[in-house]
Protein backbone atom coordinates (compact mmCIF):
# COMPACT_ATOMS: atom_id res chain seq x y z
CA UNK A 1 0.00 0.00 0.00
CA UNK A 2 1.29 2.98 -1.42
CA UNK A 3 1.59 6.45 1.48
CA UNK A 4 -0.39 9.07 -0.29
CA UNK A 5 0.51 12.28 1.25
CA UNK A 6 -3.12 13.70 0.33
CA UNK A 7 -5.31 15.06 2.76
CA UNK A 8 -9.02 15.82 1.83
CA UNK A 9 -10.81 18.37 3.47
CA UNK A 10 -13.70 17.20 6.05
CA UNK A 11 -16.24 19.05 3.34
CA UNK A 12 -14.63 16.45 0.74
CA UNK A 13 -14.94 13.38 2.95
CA UNK A 14 -18.58 14.04 3.85
CA UNK A 15 -19.70 14.49 0.66
CA UNK A 16 -17.84 11.11 -0.71
CA UNK A 17 -19.78 9.36 2.63
CA UNK A 18 -22.98 10.72 1.37
CA UNK A 19 -21.97 9.48 -2.63
CA UNK A 20 -20.91 6.10 -1.51
CA UNK A 21 -23.81 5.96 1.23
CA UNK A 22 -26.40 6.66 -1.03
CA UNK A 23 -25.19 3.96 -3.74
CA UNK A 24 -25.32 1.01 -1.15
CA UNK A 25 -28.04 2.32 -0.02
CA UNK A 26 -29.59 1.98 -3.30
CA UNK A 27 -27.42 -0.19 -5.48
CA UNK A 28 -26.49 -3.06 -2.76
CA UNK A 29 -28.17 -3.19 0.38
CA UNK A 30 -31.54 -4.47 -1.10
CA UNK A 31 -30.16 -7.57 -2.68
CA UNK A 32 -27.14 -8.47 -0.59
CA UNK A 33 -29.24 -11.52 0.48
CA UNK A 34 -30.17 -12.38 -3.23
CA UNK A 35 -26.48 -12.24 -3.98
CA UNK A 36 -25.25 -14.32 -0.65
CA UNK A 37 -27.97 -17.18 -1.80
CA UNK A 38 -26.62 -17.24 -5.35
CA UNK A 39 -23.14 -17.27 -4.39
CA UNK A 40 -22.19 -14.17 -6.40
CA UNK A 41 -21.76 -10.65 -7.20
CA UNK A 42 -23.33 -10.00 -10.47
CA UNK A 43 -20.58 -8.15 -12.39
CA UNK A 44 -22.13 -4.87 -13.52
CA UNK A 45 -21.70 -4.55 -9.94
CA UNK A 46 -18.37 -4.17 -10.32
CA UNK A 47 -18.85 -1.63 -13.35
CA UNK A 48 -20.79 0.72 -10.84
CA UNK A 49 -18.14 0.22 -8.24
CA UNK A 50 -15.42 0.91 -10.69
CA UNK A 51 -17.44 4.10 -12.33
CA UNK A 52 -18.12 5.71 -8.55
CA UNK A 53 -14.14 5.32 -7.98
CA UNK A 54 -14.55 2.90 -5.35
CA UNK A 55 -11.86 0.44 -7.01
CA UNK A 56 -9.38 2.76 -7.54
CA UNK A 57 -9.15 5.19 -4.98
CA UNK A 58 -5.51 6.04 -4.01
CA UNK A 59 -4.49 4.08 -6.74
CA UNK A 60 -2.62 5.87 -9.90
CA UNK A 61 -4.32 8.17 -12.27
CA UNK A 62 -2.50 6.54 -14.99
CA UNK A 63 -3.89 3.21 -14.66
CA UNK A 64 -7.49 4.76 -13.85
CA UNK A 65 -7.04 5.03 -10.43
CA UNK A 66 -8.09 8.35 -8.00
CA UNK A 67 -5.79 9.97 -5.97
CA UNK A 68 -6.60 9.91 -2.29
CA UNK A 69 -5.84 9.30 0.85
CA UNK A 70 -5.96 5.67 2.86
CA UNK A 71 -8.72 8.02 5.54
CA UNK A 72 -10.88 8.54 2.24
CA UNK A 73 -10.29 4.38 1.56
CA UNK A 74 -11.46 3.87 5.29
CA UNK A 75 -14.94 5.74 4.36
CA UNK A 76 -15.57 3.26 1.47
CA UNK A 77 -15.15 0.23 3.36
CA UNK A 78 -17.42 1.99 6.67
CA UNK A 79 -19.81 2.29 3.96
CA UNK A 80 -19.61 -0.39 1.51
CA UNK A 81 -19.71 -2.71 5.71
CA UNK A 82 -22.94 -1.12 5.91
CA UNK A 83 -24.70 -3.19 3.96
CA UNK A 84 -23.84 -6.13 6.39
CA UNK A 85 -22.16 -8.93 3.51
CA UNK A 86 -18.79 -9.85 3.77
CA UNK A 87 -18.79 -11.83 0.69
CA UNK A 88 -20.19 -8.50 -0.82
CA UNK A 89 -17.31 -7.02 0.82
CA UNK A 90 -14.46 -9.26 -0.58
CA UNK A 91 -15.81 -9.25 -3.86
CA UNK A 92 -14.93 -5.23 -4.20
CA UNK A 93 -11.99 -5.11 -2.27
CA UNK A 94 -9.90 -8.34 -3.04
CA UNK A 95 -8.64 -6.84 -5.76
CA UNK A 96 -6.29 -4.65 -4.20
CA UNK A 97 -3.75 -7.82 -3.11
CA UNK A 98 -3.36 -8.49 -6.68
CA UNK A 99 -3.16 -4.39 -7.79
CA UNK A 100 -0.37 -3.28 -5.14
CA UNK A 101 1.80 -6.14 -6.11
CA UNK A 102 1.58 -5.69 -9.78
CA UNK A 103 1.82 -1.73 -9.16
CA UNK A 104 5.49 -2.46 -7.23
CA UNK A 105 6.42 -4.92 -9.21
CA UNK A 106 5.09 -5.47 -12.59
CA UNK A 107 5.93 -4.36 -16.27
CA UNK A 108 4.40 -1.03 -17.90
CA UNK A 109 3.14 -3.65 -20.33
CA UNK A 110 1.33 -5.75 -17.73
CA UNK A 111 0.35 -2.72 -15.67
CA UNK A 112 -1.68 -0.90 -18.39
CA UNK A 113 -2.64 -4.50 -19.70
CA UNK A 114 -4.68 -5.41 -16.32
CA UNK A 115 -5.00 -2.43 -14.12
CA UNK A 116 -7.36 0.21 -15.94
CA UNK A 117 -10.04 -3.23 -16.45
CA UNK A 118 -9.60 -4.32 -12.92
CA UNK A 119 -9.83 -0.53 -11.35
CA UNK A 120 -13.11 0.30 -13.72
CA UNK A 121 -14.55 -3.08 -12.48
CA UNK A 122 -14.23 -4.66 -15.97
CA UNK A 123 -12.06 -7.05 -15.42
CA UNK A 124 -11.92 -9.25 -11.71
CA UNK A 125 -8.51 -9.79 -10.19
CA UNK A 126 -6.97 -12.31 -7.59
CA UNK A 127 -3.95 -12.70 -5.66
CA UNK A 128 -2.94 -16.40 -4.98
CA UNK A 129 -0.13 -17.35 -2.61
CA UNK A 130 -1.92 -20.22 -0.05
CA UNK A 131 -1.57 -23.75 -0.99
CA UNK A 132 -3.06 -26.77 0.37
CA UNK A 133 0.15 -27.50 1.88
CA UNK A 134 -0.15 -24.38 4.21
CA UNK A 135 -0.59 -20.85 3.80
CA UNK A 136 0.64 -19.86 7.34
CA UNK A 137 4.45 -20.39 5.94
CA UNK A 138 4.34 -18.70 2.76
CA UNK A 139 8.41 -18.77 2.53
CA UNK A 140 7.98 -22.78 2.34
CA UNK A 141 5.28 -22.56 -0.51
CA UNK A 142 5.61 -25.58 -3.46
CA UNK A 143 3.71 -24.97 -6.62
CA UNK A 144 6.52 -24.57 -9.33
CA UNK A 145 7.16 -22.31 -12.28
CA UNK A 146 10.16 -24.03 -14.41
CA UNK A 147 11.68 -22.11 -17.17
CA UNK A 148 11.44 -24.13 -20.63
CA UNK A 149 12.32 -21.24 -23.19
CA UNK A 150 10.30 -17.83 -23.10
CA UNK A 151 7.93 -20.10 -21.11
CA UNK A 152 7.25 -21.08 -17.17
CA UNK A 153 5.40 -24.46 -16.93
CA UNK A 154 3.83 -24.02 -13.55
CA UNK A 155 2.95 -27.44 -11.92
CA UNK A 156 0.89 -26.91 -8.40
CA UNK A 157 -2.53 -25.85 -6.45
CA UNK A 158 -3.54 -23.15 -4.37
CA UNK A 159 -6.03 -22.80 -2.57
CA UNK A 160 -8.90 -21.16 -0.59
CA UNK A 161 -8.27 -18.03 -3.47
CA UNK A 162 -11.00 -15.34 -2.97
CA UNK A 163 -12.64 -14.48 -6.47
CA UNK A 164 -10.85 -17.76 -7.21
CA UNK A 165 -13.30 -18.73 -9.63
CA UNK A 166 -14.04 -15.89 -11.70
CA UNK A 167 -11.10 -13.75 -11.82
CA UNK A 168 -9.79 -13.08 -15.33
CA UNK A 169 -6.20 -12.13 -13.80
CA UNK A 170 -4.25 -13.94 -11.04
CA UNK A 171 -1.03 -12.74 -9.09
CA UNK A 172 0.42 -15.80 -8.49
CA UNK A 173 3.26 -16.38 -5.99
CA UNK A 174 5.61 -19.80 -7.43
CA UNK A 175 8.86 -21.31 -6.63
CA UNK A 176 10.83 -20.47 -9.56
CA UNK A 177 14.52 -20.97 -7.50
CA UNK A 178 15.41 -22.72 -4.72
CA UNK A 179 14.15 -23.50 -1.54
CA UNK A 180 13.19 -20.85 0.96
CA UNK A 181 11.79 -16.95 0.64
CA UNK A 182 14.48 -16.15 -1.62
CA UNK A 183 13.07 -18.84 -4.55
CA UNK A 184 9.36 -16.75 -4.87
CA UNK A 185 8.62 -15.20 -7.75
CA UNK A 186 4.88 -13.63 -8.80
CA UNK A 187 3.58 -14.60 -11.85
CA UNK A 188 1.08 -13.08 -13.88
CA UNK A 189 -1.74 -15.82 -15.06
CA UNK A 190 -4.28 -15.45 -17.32
CA UNK A 191 -7.63 -17.64 -16.88
CA UNK A 192 -7.94 -18.88 -20.27
CA UNK A 193 -4.05 -20.16 -20.52
CA UNK A 194 -4.46 -24.31 -20.96
CA UNK A 195 -3.89 -26.28 -18.04
CA UNK A 196 -5.08 -23.56 -15.51
CA UNK A 197 -8.32 -24.59 -14.03
CA UNK A 198 -10.49 -24.27 -10.88
CA UNK A 199 -12.97 -25.84 -8.59
CA UNK A 200 -15.24 -23.67 -6.19
CA UNK A 201 -15.51 -24.05 -2.91
CA UNK A 202 -18.50 -24.14 0.02
CA UNK A 203 -17.25 -21.85 2.90
CA UNK A 204 -19.06 -20.95 6.65
CA UNK A 205 -19.44 -17.41 5.75
CA UNK A 206 -18.68 -14.99 2.61
CA UNK A 207 -20.93 -16.40 0.50
CA UNK A 208 -21.60 -13.87 -2.08
CA UNK A 209 -17.47 -14.31 -2.61
CA UNK A 210 -15.98 -17.05 -5.14
CA UNK A 211 -13.78 -19.11 -3.00
CA UNK A 212 -11.39 -21.64 -5.17
CA UNK A 213 -8.81 -24.68 -5.21
CA UNK A 214 -6.51 -23.56 -8.51
CA UNK A 215 -4.90 -26.46 -10.46
CA UNK A 216 -2.09 -25.71 -12.45
CA UNK A 217 -0.91 -28.57 -14.70
CA UNK A 218 2.06 -28.14 -16.91
CA UNK A 219 0.55 -24.57 -17.49
CA UNK A 220 2.68 -22.64 -19.78
CA UNK A 221 3.07 -18.54 -18.99
CA UNK A 222 5.13 -16.83 -20.95
CA UNK A 223 8.07 -15.36 -19.02
CA UNK A 224 6.97 -11.69 -20.16
CA UNK A 225 4.58 -12.37 -18.00
CA UNK A 226 7.11 -12.33 -14.42
CA UNK A 227 6.55 -9.72 -12.14
CA UNK A 228 9.52 -8.35 -11.05
CA UNK A 229 12.68 -9.96 -10.91
CA UNK A 230 13.00 -13.60 -10.40
CA UNK A 231 13.18 -14.26 -6.35
CA UNK A 232 11.70 -10.61 -5.67
CA UNK A 233 8.41 -12.21 -4.78
CA UNK A 234 8.36 -12.84 -1.11
CA UNK A 235 9.26 -9.23 0.09
CA UNK A 236 6.79 -7.68 -1.86
CA UNK A 237 4.42 -10.16 -0.54
CA UNK A 238 5.10 -9.31 2.99
CA UNK A 239 4.49 -5.28 2.02
CA UNK A 240 1.82 -6.59 0.74
CA UNK A 241 0.18 -8.05 3.80
CA UNK A 242 0.74 -5.18 5.44
CA UNK A 243 -1.70 -2.80 3.68
CA UNK A 244 -4.35 -5.82 3.58
CA UNK A 245 -4.41 -5.76 7.78
CA UNK A 246 -4.81 -2.40 7.57
CA UNK A 247 -8.08 -3.11 5.16
CA UNK A 248 -9.10 -6.53 6.79
CA UNK A 249 -9.08 -4.21 10.31
CA UNK A 250 -10.97 -1.82 8.93
CA UNK A 251 -13.29 -4.20 7.51
CA UNK A 252 -13.96 -6.13 11.21
CA UNK A 253 -14.78 -3.24 12.89
CA UNK A 254 -16.84 -1.34 10.40
CA UNK A 255 -18.84 -4.79 10.29
CA UNK A 256 -18.73 -4.58 14.29
CA UNK A 257 -19.98 -1.01 14.27
CA UNK A 258 -22.95 -2.31 11.43
CA UNK A 259 -23.71 -5.22 14.69
CA UNK A 260 -24.09 -2.42 16.99
CA UNK A 261 -26.04 -0.24 15.28
CA UNK A 262 -28.61 -3.12 14.60
CA UNK A 263 -28.84 -4.32 18.16
CA UNK A 264 -29.28 -0.61 18.98
CA UNK A 265 -32.34 -0.14 17.20
CA UNK A 266 -33.57 -3.76 18.20
CA UNK A 267 -33.40 -2.53 21.77
CA UNK A 268 -35.08 0.65 21.21
CA UNK A 269 -38.34 -1.22 19.38
CA UNK A 270 -38.60 -4.53 21.08
CA UNK A 271 -40.50 -4.90 24.03
CA UNK A 272 -40.48 -7.70 27.13
CA UNK A 273 -41.96 -7.62 30.22
CA UNK A 274 -43.91 -4.09 29.03
CA UNK A 275 -41.25 -2.06 28.21
CA UNK A 276 -38.23 -1.81 25.17
CA UNK A 277 -35.22 -4.17 25.86
CA UNK A 278 -33.00 -1.06 26.45
CA UNK A 279 -34.62 -0.17 29.80
CA UNK A 280 -33.66 -3.34 30.74
CA UNK A 281 -29.95 -2.15 32.70
CA UNK A 282 -27.85 -5.68 31.34
CA UNK A 283 -29.08 -4.63 27.66
CA UNK A 284 -27.61 -0.99 28.32
CA UNK A 285 -24.56 -2.17 29.67
CA UNK A 286 -24.24 -4.97 26.64
CA UNK A 287 -24.55 -1.63 24.00
CA UNK A 288 -21.79 0.57 26.40
CA UNK A 289 -19.74 -2.79 26.38
CA UNK A 290 -19.63 -2.75 22.49
CA UNK A 291 -19.46 1.02 22.30
CA UNK A 292 -16.14 0.99 24.51
CA UNK A 293 -14.96 -1.60 22.03
CA UNK A 294 -15.48 -0.18 18.97
CA UNK A 295 -14.31 3.22 20.05
CA UNK A 296 -11.01 1.61 20.97
CA UNK A 297 -10.72 -0.01 17.91
CA UNK A 298 -11.93 2.71 15.53
CA UNK A 299 -9.80 5.07 16.88
CA UNK A 300 -6.32 2.68 16.53
CA UNK A 301 -7.43 2.57 12.84
CA UNK A 302 -7.77 5.79 12.48
CA UNK A 303 -4.10 6.18 14.17
CA UNK A 304 -3.30 3.37 11.83
CA UNK A 305 -4.73 4.77 8.58
CA UNK A 306 -2.59 8.36 9.42
CA UNK A 307 0.49 6.75 9.64
CA UNK A 308 0.49 4.07 6.76
CA UNK A 309 -0.65 7.52 4.47
CA UNK A 310 2.33 9.35 5.99
CA UNK A 311 4.58 6.57 5.01
CA UNK A 312 6.05 4.57 8.39
CA UNK A 313 6.97 1.39 7.79
CA UNK A 314 9.00 0.33 10.84
CA UNK A 315 9.18 -2.30 12.20
CA UNK A 316 7.04 -1.20 15.55
CA UNK A 317 4.17 -0.57 13.21
CA UNK A 318 4.41 -3.63 11.51
CA UNK A 319 3.76 -5.13 14.60
CA UNK A 320 1.28 -2.69 15.49
CA UNK A 321 -0.66 -4.05 11.93
CA UNK A 322 -0.60 -7.67 13.57
CA UNK A 323 -1.94 -6.47 16.66
CA UNK A 324 -4.57 -4.26 15.25
CA UNK A 325 -6.05 -6.90 12.49
CA UNK A 326 -6.13 -9.34 15.80
CA UNK A 327 -8.10 -6.74 17.89
CA UNK A 328 -10.38 -5.54 15.41
CA UNK A 329 -11.26 -8.90 14.77
CA UNK A 330 -11.87 -9.91 18.34
CA UNK A 331 -13.89 -6.83 18.50
CA UNK A 332 -15.74 -7.87 15.42
CA UNK A 333 -16.76 -11.52 16.88
CA UNK A 334 -17.76 -9.85 20.42
CA UNK A 335 -20.23 -7.93 18.77
CA UNK A 336 -21.69 -10.37 16.51
CA UNK A 337 -22.28 -12.47 19.21
CA UNK A 338 -23.53 -9.77 21.60
CA UNK A 339 -26.07 -8.65 18.70
CA UNK A 340 -26.94 -11.96 18.02
CA UNK A 341 -27.87 -12.90 21.43
CA UNK A 342 -29.40 -9.74 21.89
CA UNK A 343 -31.61 -10.01 18.89
CA UNK A 344 -32.55 -13.27 20.40
CA UNK A 345 -34.27 -15.66 17.66
CA UNK A 346 -34.54 -13.22 15.00
CA UNK A 347 -30.50 -13.16 15.68
CA UNK A 348 -30.22 -16.45 14.13
CA UNK A 349 -32.57 -15.78 11.30
CA UNK A 350 -31.46 -15.29 7.41
CA UNK A 351 -31.64 -11.81 6.43
CA UNK A 352 -30.62 -10.43 9.69
CA UNK A 353 -27.03 -8.91 9.21
CA UNK A 354 -25.61 -9.49 12.41
CA UNK A 355 -26.64 -13.43 11.90
CA UNK A 356 -24.25 -12.96 8.33
CA UNK A 357 -21.55 -10.93 10.40
CA UNK A 358 -21.42 -13.88 12.45
CA UNK A 359 -20.71 -16.43 10.44
CA UNK A 360 -17.98 -14.12 8.18
CA UNK A 361 -16.26 -13.51 11.31
CA UNK A 362 -14.27 -16.15 10.56
CA UNK A 363 -12.82 -15.05 7.45
CA UNK A 364 -11.19 -11.70 8.96
CA UNK A 365 -9.68 -14.12 11.86
CA UNK A 366 -7.87 -16.85 9.44
CA UNK A 367 -7.38 -15.00 6.50
CA UNK A 368 -4.61 -12.31 5.77
CA UNK A 369 -2.77 -14.43 8.58
CA UNK A 370 -3.88 -15.99 10.95
CA UNK A 371 -4.07 -14.81 14.74
CA UNK A 372 -1.30 -16.83 15.97
CA UNK A 373 0.98 -16.24 12.94
CA UNK A 374 0.37 -12.40 13.53
CA UNK A 375 1.30 -12.61 17.57
CA UNK A 376 4.27 -14.45 15.84
CA UNK A 377 4.90 -12.00 13.59
CA UNK A 378 4.15 -8.82 16.40
CA UNK A 379 6.85 -10.35 18.48
CA UNK A 380 9.45 -10.80 15.95
CA UNK A 381 9.05 -6.99 14.88
CA UNK A 382 8.95 -5.77 18.66
CA UNK A 383 12.36 -7.70 19.21
CA UNK A 384 10.85 -10.13 22.31
C1 LIG B 1 -12.42 -17.19 3.13
C2 LIG B 1 -10.94 -17.17 2.89
C3 LIG B 1 -10.42 -16.43 1.83
C4 LIG B 1 -9.05 -16.48 1.56
N1 LIG B 1 -8.55 -15.79 0.49
C5 LIG B 1 -7.24 -15.97 0.13
C6 LIG B 1 -6.71 -15.37 -1.06
O1 LIG B 1 -7.39 -14.63 -1.77
N2 LIG B 1 -5.43 -15.64 -1.40
C7 LIG B 1 -4.62 -16.44 -0.64
O2 LIG B 1 -3.47 -16.66 -1.01
N3 LIG B 1 -5.09 -17.01 0.50
C8 LIG B 1 -6.38 -16.80 0.90
N4 LIG B 1 -6.86 -17.37 2.05
C9 LIG B 1 -6.00 -18.26 2.80
C10 LIG B 1 -5.54 -17.71 4.15
O3 LIG B 1 -4.61 -16.68 3.96
C11 LIG B 1 -4.98 -18.90 4.93
O4 LIG B 1 -6.08 -19.75 5.25
C12 LIG B 1 -4.27 -18.49 6.19
O5 LIG B 1 -3.10 -17.79 5.89
C13 LIG B 1 -3.91 -19.69 7.06
O6 LIG B 1 -3.28 -20.70 6.30
P1 LIG B 1 -3.83 -22.21 6.38
O7 LIG B 1 -5.30 -22.18 6.21
O8 LIG B 1 -3.05 -23.04 5.47
O9 LIG B 1 -3.55 -22.64 7.86
P2 LIG B 1 -2.18 -23.26 8.44
O10 LIG B 1 -1.02 -22.48 7.96
O11 LIG B 1 -2.19 -24.72 8.21
O12 LIG B 1 -2.39 -22.98 9.99
C14 LIG B 1 -3.49 -23.59 10.69
C15 LIG B 1 -3.64 -22.95 12.06
O13 LIG B 1 -2.45 -23.19 12.82
C16 LIG B 1 -1.93 -21.97 13.29
N5 LIG B 1 -0.47 -22.02 13.17
C17 LIG B 1 0.25 -22.30 12.05
N6 LIG B 1 1.56 -22.24 12.33
C18 LIG B 1 1.66 -21.94 13.64
C19 LIG B 1 2.77 -21.72 14.52
N7 LIG B 1 4.03 -21.77 14.09
N8 LIG B 1 2.52 -21.41 15.81
C20 LIG B 1 1.25 -21.33 16.26
N9 LIG B 1 0.15 -21.51 15.47
C21 LIG B 1 0.37 -21.81 14.19
C22 LIG B 1 -2.49 -20.86 12.38
O14 LIG B 1 -2.58 -19.66 13.07
C23 LIG B 1 -3.83 -21.44 12.01
O15 LIG B 1 -4.76 -21.05 12.99
C24 LIG B 1 -8.21 -17.27 2.38
C25 LIG B 1 -8.72 -17.97 3.47
C26 LIG B 1 -10.07 -17.92 3.74
C27 LIG B 1 -10.61 -18.69 4.92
Amino acid sequence: MNSSNIIETPEELDSFRTQIRRFVERELAPHVDEWDEAGELPRDIYRKAGALGILGLGYPEEYGGTSASLAMRSIAIQEIARAGSGGLFVCLFTHSIFVQPMIALGTEEQKQRTLPSILAGESIAACAITEPSGGSDVANLRTRARLDGDHFVVDGEKTFISNGVRADYYAVAVRTGGEGARGISMLLIERDRPGFSRTALKKMGWWTSDTATLHFDACRVPVANLMGKEGSGFRTLMENFNGERLLMADEACSFAEVCFEEALAWARERETFGQPLIRHQVVRHKLVDMKMRLTSTRTWIEQATARMDAGDRSDPFIAELCMLKNHAGQTMRWCADQSVQLLGGMGFMRGMKSERIYRDVKGIMIGGGAEDILKELAANKLGY
